[in-house]
């Protein structure tokens, strides 16, 4: 044990499932949070983010200094870039350049993955991230036409948002028949019918050919390429969306990572072979979606942490499900439609959404209050 009074757990990313896990364990364990950002910035709700970014600011981008429950939880704003297993220790390169070497008893690794330009794991100050939003925003404000490259989650939400808020002529490109793959039929049925309701032009079994073989990951301006036949296609910008991911795991050793650079974890989201490290959310390979993050994940690393610290075995176990489920589309005048894993859906008028969900369902319960600004 480290030479902490109590268990020393270090919680590397503080985003969606670190800070939960932060959260909750400061009142057993003393626990240090590591994060690239100094702020929660959520991958979550990627169109509302680009058409009403004030809106999306308040729920999703949040001063990690206005959780209550952190208050006294120390943070290092600064990026792990080695894990060493055989004295528990984690090298720290801190924001300011300096770096430092920190013990651990239990590691809970949740440093999420990049999926397009508004994911990655750079460290940036609060204004280099507000720069950021404000420069996607202008440049998504400065174009008529714009092309989405992917059919999954992120691409049918920005579609829908880009052609309902804004007089934009909006197309969607995609490699398959439908849409959303990984979500239930119903699901797909109803979202490939709302965005042709809303003016998203569909252009399905356009496969798209990746400049240099590779997602872009910036907002880009030349014309599309098909692989699967079509004449190329311009518009002012083009947004990638394609659900390629690149886990932030550089940093771990090789051993604890599957083909594709994910954490493989157990049941238990113990890391293959450890009996002391765990992972979760996107950069765990938890199961075919990856889906640890919204089902719950973050709930079993604390009750096994809880349990190891006791002497008791690990024993809650991570249940998948086969469809994602949740929110695809955002909060939108017409309310927030969420999807279940068996299809159906329910949608919150608008007020409601806000009152109970973000204030309280996310403010209060997931997140125990925010400090106004
Ligand atoms: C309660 C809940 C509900 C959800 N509901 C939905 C939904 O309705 N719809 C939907 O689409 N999705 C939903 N999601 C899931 C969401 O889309 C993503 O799965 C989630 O954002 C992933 O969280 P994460 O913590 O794994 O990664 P992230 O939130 O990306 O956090 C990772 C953090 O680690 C930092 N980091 C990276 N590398 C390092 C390093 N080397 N050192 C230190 N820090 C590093 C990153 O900068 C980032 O801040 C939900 C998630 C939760 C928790």
């Amino acid at each position: 044990m480290s030479s902490h009074t109590k268990p020393r757990v270090i919680v590397l990313g503080l985003g969606d499932t670190g800070i939960l896990i932060t959260t909750r364990l400061s009142r057993n364990f003393d626990v240090l949070g590591v994060s690239t950002k100094p702020a929660l910035l959520s991958g979550q709700e990627l169109g509302t983010r680009l058409t009403n970014p004030a809106q999306w600011r308040a729920s999703y981008f949040i001063a990690l200094s206005r959780f209550k429950k952190l208050a006294k939880v120390p943070t290092i704003h600064g990026r792990a870039i080695e894990v060493d297993r055989s004295s528990r220790t984690v090298t720290i390169e801190h924001v300011d350049a300096t770096s430092s070497i920190e013990s651990y008893d239990f590691l809970v690794i949740a440093t999420g993955a990049s999926n397009g330009f508004w994911r990655h794991d750079r460290s940036q100050t609060q204004a280099e991230i507000d720069q950021e939003l404000d420069d996607h925003a202008r440049m998504i404000e400065a174009a008529s036409t714009i092309a989405i490259v992917g059919g999954g989650a992120t691409g049918v939400s920005v579609a829908d948002n880009l052609a309902l808020s804004t007089n934009k002529t909006i197309h969607l490109f995609y490699g398959k028949e439908t849409l959303l793959s990984d979500y239930h039929p119903k699901v797909r049925a109803w979202v490939s019918r709302v965005l042709a309701r809303d003016g998203v032009h569909l252009h399905p079994h356009h496969r798209v050919e990746l400049p240099n073989g590779m997602t872009p990951t910036a907002l880009t301006t030349e014309p599309l390429r098909f692989s699967s036949g079509q004449e190329p296609f311009r518009a002012d910008l083009v947004l990638w969306a394609t659900g390629i991911t690149r886990p932030h795991s550089g940093f771990l050793p090789r051993d604890i990572l599957d083909d594709h650079g994910f954490v493989i974890v157990d049941e238990h989201l113990l890391v293959s072979g450890q009996r002391n490290i765990f992972a979760v959310g996107d950069v765990a390979a938890s199961d075919p979606l990856r889906s640890s993050a919204r089902n719950w994940g973050w709930k079993v690393v604390i009750a096994n942490i809880n349990a190891l610290s006791q002497g008791k075995p690990s024993h809650k176990r991570f249940k998948a499900t086969p469809y994602r489920w949740g929110s695809i589309l955002g909060l939108q005048d017409r309310g927030l439609t969420v999807f279940q894993p068996n299809g159906r859906r329910f949608r919150f008028p608008a007020s409601l959404a806000t009152v109970l969900l973000f204030r309280g369902f996310t403010e209060r319960y997931l997140y125990g209050g925010i400090k106004k600004q």
